[in-house]
């Protein structure tokens, strides 16, 4: 049995400072196994023991998984001198986690992205052998077709020589804007090259000028998600992922 303290083991979960947390208990707020805790130093294991505050129980966990509905402008990282990171966006009840982001997605590409502190599930989701499917949406310029979707199906040539695997491109819908046709698509690859998708669309004389991921194998987007929001899996979300 592994004990801590209770203030400790409060503050982990962003409930308070220390000195906050020795006033919530004087107040007789915490109770730990159904008593009224007394002193905010007590110990107690955090996996085992029932620790209650205001009645409500407290819920401690190793891991922790979100969903965040990436914005551009932000990069995924945990850490950066220049710019906002994905971790800035959590609140400190995430962060003491220290959830770090599954795979990356380029500062101007929005979508899922998935922040956890799972570093089995993370690896198992990233590993190139187990080809994880990822379907991201994107306006690319000119019209793109048949040729394309058959192209990338059999795999297209990237500026350094690699060869992609085959990935299932879809034409949504077509439109135009100042400078010409623009293409709505969906593509589905299975691997994760940097920058992947924009050089696929290079490979085929296009350019990429909106991206975002809206799948990232069996889990989808939630789409009630504002960008830059961003909430905890459900279990059945999470079961989806192992
Ligand atoms: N492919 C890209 O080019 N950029 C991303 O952010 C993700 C996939």
């Amino acid at each position: 049995k592994k004990t801590q303290r209770v203030d400790k083991i409060l503050g982990h979960l962003g409930m308070g400072s220390r000195a906050d947390l020795k006033k919530m208990v004087k107040q007789g707020r915490v109770s730990l196994n159904g008593q009224i805790l007394k002193d905010s130093g007590a110990q107690a294991d955090p996996y085992h023991d029932r620790i209650e505050v205001d009645g409500e129980p407290v819920l401690y966990r190793e891991f922790i998984y979100i969903m965040l509905h990436k914005p551009a402008g932000v990069i995924s990282a945990t850490e950066d001198n220049r710019d906002r990171t994905v971790i800035d966006l959590l609140p400190a009840k995430y962060k003491v986690f220290s959830p770090f982001p599954v795979g990356r997605l380029d500062k101007d590409t929005e979508g899922l992205l998935l922040l956890t502190n799972d570093g089995q599930l993370a690896h198992d989701l990233l590993s190139p052998r187990k080809h994880v499917p990822k379907t991201y949406y994107a306006d690319v310029r000119g019209l793109i077709g048949q040729e394309e979707v058959l192209r990338f199906e059999q795999g297209v040539e990237l500026d350094d020589g690699y060869m992609t695997l085959p990935a299932k491109l879809v034409v949504t819908g077509q439109d135009h804007d100042e400078e010409g046709p623009v293409s709505r698509i969906l593509l589905t690859i299975s691997e994760g090259k940097f920058h992947q998708v924009k050089r696929m669309f290079e490979a085929v004389g296009s350019k990429v000028i909106y991206l975002k991921r809206i799948s990232m194998g069996r889990l989808v987007l939630d789409e009630a998600l504002p960008k830059g929001a961003f909430r905890e899996l459900t279990e059945d979300e999470l079961a989806l992922l192992r």
